[in-house]
């Protein structure tokens, strides 16, 4: 049986007072806090590894070649891919799409083709498609939702035309909490001859992800939602799609042989992979996933979806608290208003007794533009998180109630 009290001793920035009070951290689709074993493993790394990859014949450079590959190894794991050589280390999921966008999609987007996105995407997940929608003549298509935050399954079945050349879909949205039927999406699509690729920033620390169940073509990850560190990602791309694609970095470590009159590329994936990467960053993901594969993903899913069902009920109780986003398949997020008092005021108020939140628009203006507002509160749930954290928060909500009568 998982048991989170356990899991939280083995995140030492959990224990500490802020403000003179315990750390309630409910930031953590904002980024996550670090295990132990990840803070070892960048620490082992740069104390006893450090070397460049790929390219010494050294043993340091060996031992840190080998822990680089070796995280690839984890992360395909991880999602299921088929090989490893279907994950590209990114600096985030931001990168992982961008990639997409400018290697995968523009090459192939004539002037008139549609890219399908939806109402709820994150800004990363939208930005990247108008940039090369910009560049080819291309058009941006918006799969709407209700009121619940639900898309609307009918309309884009609608929208998935002759013109359709991509589908960028977000898997868990960050801003609502939504999981979508994203495998029934992908069969729609591909019932179309549509790609598809998913933004699973906000679903890989929270339910368990099979990119061969899914049958996806790319699936964009983020480490650091992950318990992993900062700045690096990674882009899980179908063999064949990969093959296909032009590098879309020139530099190191990405080239086979270089003259000035012709370059060859590296195979896949190394030819996504330009210059020195995120080594460290990468070690880290690679102990962030073993971290996470040492517990039952789906006992982890349970214990999440209980406090956020608990966070809902009592929140959704309390007279002029406004839930955004109630769609019935939810996971790790709770968006919601308090009464007319600014989200950052609650969330400067919540601080104060020791609870971290996010307020604002979440990197999701489309989605705060759809409910009229400029912004939310929004708690978000990792494995560390208990019923008294949830218990914390409401109280906070209370008391701000009580200060803004
Ligand atoms: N997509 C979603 C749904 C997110 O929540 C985020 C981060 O908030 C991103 C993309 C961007 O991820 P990264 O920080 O790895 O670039």
């Amino acid at each position: 049986m998982f048991d989170a009290t356990s899991v939280r001793r083995e995140f030492p920035i959990l224990d500490q007072q802020v403000h003179g009070k315990p750390l309630v951290y409910l930031d953590n689709a904002n980024t996550t806090q670090k295990p132990v074993a990840v803070l070892e493993a960048l620490d082992h790394y740069y104390r006893a590894d450090n070397a460049n990859i790929h390219r010494a014949t050294h043993l340091l450079s060996e031992r840190a070649t080998r822990a680089y590959e070796g995280a690839r190894g984890l992360v395909a794991g991880f999602l299921n891919a088929h090989d490893s050589s279907e994950i590209v280390f990114t600096r985030g999921c931001t990168e992982a799409i961008n990639l997409v966008a400018f290697s995968f999609a523009r090459p192939r987007l004539q002037p008139g083709d549609e890219i399908l996105v939806t109402r709820m995407e994150h800004h990363s997940n939208i930005v990247p498609w108008q940039m090369v929608a910009q560049q080819t003549g291309a058009v941006l298509r918006v799969v709407p939702m209700d009121e619940r935050g639900v898309l609307d399954l009918g309309a884009y079945e609608q929208l998935l035309g002759p013109r359709t050349a991509v589908a960028a879909l977000i898997h868990v949205s960050n801003a609502l909490g939504t999981v979508n039927p994203v495998r029934q999406m992908i069969e729609m699509a591909h019932a179309r001859g549509v790609p598809v690729l998913l933004d699973g920033a906000q679903a890989a620390p929270h339910l368990p992800v099979d990119v061969q169940a899914l049958d996806c073509d790319f699936y964009a990850l983020s480490a650091h939602k992950m318990y992993g560190p900062t700045g690096i990602g990674a882009l899980y791309g179908r063999a064949r799609l990969l093959e296909e694609m032009p590098p879309w970095m020139g530099g190191g470590d990405m080239i086979a042989s270089v003259t000035f009159e012709h370059t060859e590329y590296n195979r896949v994936p190394y030819k996504f992979e330009a210059g020195t990467p995120n080594i460290a960053g990468v070690v880290g993901f690679g102990a962030a996933v073993s971290f996470l594969q040492r517990f039952n993903l789906r006992e982890i899913a349970a214990h999440e979806h209980a406090l956020l069902t608990h966070a809902s009920a009592a929140l959704g109780a309390i007279d002029g608290v406004r839930l955004i986003g109630t769609a019935p398949e939810r996971a790790g997020v709770v968006s919601f208003l308090v009464g007319d008092v600014h989200p950052h005021d609650v969330g400067t108020f919540l601080d104060r007794d020791g609870v971290a939140v996010r307020t604002g628009q979440h990197c999701a203006q489309p989605i705060m533009d759809f409910y009229g507002i400029p912004s939310t509160v929004r708690a978000s749930f990792a494995m560390y998180n208990t019923e008294d954290d949830v218990e914390a928060l409401v109280a906070g909500v209370h008391n701000v109630l009580r200060f803004f009568g």
